[in-house]
């Protein structure tokens, strides 16, 4: 199974709590104004790469707490993701997803699309909704703009509702 990415990051402290491998992915159907990164935004841009190399970088690298997914957007490739997740969780590290949706969205795909779904359940915090010009705030944990929430998805998923986690 292949994701294209835009980029890794392999010891990251700004994109979730402790030390972070950031996986980039390429391809974004948002179109925030103001976007961040911008050269993520094309689906036949990046690279590609095998889940199974990816994993073997991650399970490599020294003294994460977890691995991030960023972008792009990381629910346009749920089901490479959640493979990885998957894997990756079993190395005893957690999972972060951002996501340009908000968890409401994914919530409504994830009763349609098992991709959606096996991603959300994989991931232990979701970074949600899209980046707000006007909502622009550099002092606000992990996130870009003030909209944006970083979610429990367990507990979310439990809920039924957003449930913003404790950190
Ligand atoms: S979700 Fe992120 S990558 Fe996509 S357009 Fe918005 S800011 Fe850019």
């Amino acid at each position: 199974m292949k994701l294209r990415i835009a980029g890794l990051t392999k010891e990251s402290v700004v994109d979730g709590p402790g030390i972070r491998f950031v996986v980039f992915v390429q391809g974004c159907p948002h179109r925030c104004p103001g976007c961040h990164n911008p050269e993520t935004l094309d689906f036949a841009g990046g690279e590609e790469i095998t889940v199974d190399e990816l994993f073997a970088q991650i399970r490599d690298t020294r003294l994460l707490q977890g691995v991030t997914f960023s972008g792009g957007e990381p629910f346009a490739q749920a089901a490479a993701l959640a493979c990885l997740g998957k894997k990756v969780k079993e190395l005893g590290l957690d999972i972060v997803t951002y996501s340009g949706y908000t968890f409401e969205e994914l919530l409504d795909m994830a009763e349609k699309n098992q991709e959606v779904r096996d991603l959300l359940e994989v991931s232990d915090l979701l970074v949600d909704g899209p980046y707000l010009a006007e909502e622009r705030d550099l002092s606000v944990a992990f996130r870009g703009s003030r909209n944006q929430r970083i979610l429990s998805v367990a507990e979310s998923l439990k809920a039924k509702r957003a449930v913003e986690a404790v950190l």
